[in-house]
């Protein structure tokens, strides 16, 4: 059985703000409300911060509106410079973002320093892409005409990020809304505020101008994420959180026609064919199911296996997992850190005596939590219907079914409203590319566990979302596209 290490006393809390950061000066909220972040460790208040509520919201995408000349008047190197020092910063301020990241997210410090890194990546790729906005020149069919295409930044965005990667997912919108020229205002989960806030101060320190980022931290982000979309004055909405609240979200966008980028949830198939390298496989599995905890979108969220490879595959997956230390992420050799609160440890433990009464076997782990810290779990003889295959599970949970043919494990994999990423594990080059064309994903991995890097177009199909952040599709999705018609 998983053997829990007690929380060791957490180090300090970083020096961070904790209040709004509104057209270039911090405040504290319009009603002076503030409410707690907890270190989901220990369950401890690590501060209290400001809570905004809808008159903030309205003060703070003014100020992005106000902004949007001053921004769109930074030429394309002046804006590649500001994001190249903000992704200096961030690797020189590695230690104080990671340990910021573990305290109030709970990942182990080492994840969250590769967390850091890969937020500076986007601040270093969409710094040379901000020098590379083009536009195009052709000619009509007559002949007659010139069109002169320009690309222009959309305008004032509100940006809205979960607690699972607290630093990585503002990152992922805010560098490339800067590279096109776009102001916006940052709504971090109210979970994980305290990252998103050292991030705008460093953005800040790095020449932006005021009123280019601004954050409202919340309690009440319904309230105030709806008084940023009816001020008529946000022009796109970028949000990454669940399916449900995105639903949400783009209805309320629609009465304002806004341009919208959904970052939603995920319910990844990890397919093992039977000429799998199994040794890779297992490690791949490894890293696609633990990362963060399993708290991830793109978390391995069912193991679809040849029957062939399913005993050995079963095996190594399960020791490695039973062999992970759990513990607070700051402690040494962490590699298991808590779940995010009660209601993410009451869901696992629900989705496993779920498997339990439909027949699914425990290979390792599935024994009682220790306050919000859960033990890493294998289940093989996973029954169809069972709740963990249909939803996102967000925990260290691993469900293996098994497969014969091909088509069947394409058509599961398939059988989901989801459709962010999919994994396959198989030495058949050709069976790779058929079943990369065959698997409805907007990304897919092949003989790899981690997918996600700047250069890459991030994101789903289906219920998983619409646009892309990483690569050139995530600038593209902060322009918008004028075109002149000139006579020749
Ligand atoms: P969530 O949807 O509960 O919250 C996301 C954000 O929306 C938070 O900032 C939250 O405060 C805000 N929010 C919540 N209710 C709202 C409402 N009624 N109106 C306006 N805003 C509201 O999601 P979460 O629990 O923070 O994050 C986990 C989810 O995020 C998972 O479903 C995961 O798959 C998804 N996710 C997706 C990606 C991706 O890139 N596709 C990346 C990370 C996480």
């Amino acid at each position: 059985m998983t053997a829990f290490a007690m929380p060791a006393l957490a180090p300090s809390l970083p020096a961070v703000p904790s209040t709004l950061l509104v057209g270039g000066r911090w405040r504290p909220a319009a009603g002076g409300a503030t409410f707690p972040v907890d270190n989901p460790a220990t369950g401890e208040t690590l501060i209290e911060v400001a809570d905004a509520d809808a008159r903030d919201a309205r003060d703070a995408i003014r100020a992005a509106a106000d902004a949007q000349p001053a921004l769109a008047a930074l030429s394309p190197a002046r804006r590649a410079a500001l994001l190249r020092r903000v992704e200096a910063a961030l690797r020189e301020r590695a230690d104080e973002l990671a340990l910021l990241i573990t305290l109030e997210m709970g990942k182990p410090i080492t994840e969250s320093r590769g967390e850091v890194a890969y937020a500076a990546d986007f601040f270093g790729w969409f710094a040379d892409e901000a020098l590379r906005i083009g536009g195009d020149y052709r000619l009509s069919p007559s002949g007659l005409t010139r069109i002169l295409v320009q690309h222009k930044a959309v305008g004032p965005c509100l940006l809205v990020t979960p607690w699972n990667f607290p630093l990585a997912m503002g990152a992922r919108k805010i560098a490339p809304a800067i590279a096109a020229g776009c102001p916006s205002v940052l709504k971090p989960a109210e979970q994980t505020p305290l990252t998103s806030l050292l991030l705008a101060r460093i953005i800040e320190e790095s020449g932006a101008p005021a009123g280019a980022v601004n954050v409202v931290t919340t309690s009440r982000p319904a309230e105030v994420v709806s008084t940023v979309i009816g001020s008529g004055l946000a022009r796109k909405l970028s949000f990454t959180g669940s399916t449900e609240v995105g639903k949400l979200l783009l209805a309320q966008c629609s009465a304002h026609v806004m341009r919208t980028s959904m970052e939603l949830g995920g319910n990844a198939p990890f397919i093992v064919c039977e000429d799998a390298d199994l040794d890779a496989a297992v490690e791949g599995a490894l890293l696609a199911k633990m990362r963060n905890v399993g708290q991830a979108c793109t978390a391995a969220n069912r193991f679809i296996v040849a029957e062939s490879l399913a005993p050995e595959f079963t095996r190594g997956l399960a020791d490695r997992m039973g062999a992970m230390t759990v513990a607070a992420g700051w402690q040494d050799g962490a590699e298991v850190g808590p779940l995010i609160d009660d209601a993410a440890v009451a869901k696992f433990e629900r989705l496993v005596a779920d498997a339990l009464d439909r027949g699914a076997a425990i290979e390792v782990g599935g024994g009682p939590s220790n306050g919000r810290f859960v033990a890493p779990t294998v289940l093989s003889d996973v029954a169809p219907g069972t709740a963990l295959l249909d939803e996102e599970i967000f925990g260290p949970l691993a469900p293996i079914t098994t497969f014969r043919e091909e088509e069947a494990a394409v058509n599961a994999a398939n059988g989901t409203p989801y459709g962010l990423v999919s994994y396959v594990y198989t030495r058949d080059l050709e069976r790779a590319l058929r079943m990369v064309g065959n698997l409805a994903s907007g990304m897919v991995g092949v003989n790899v566990g981690v997918v996600s890097n700047a250069a890459a177009p991030f994101g789903g199909v289906k219920q998983s979302g619409l646009g892309r952040e990483g690569g050139l599709e995530g600038l593209a999705e902060y322009l918008d596209t004028t075109y002149a018609a000139i006579p020749v």
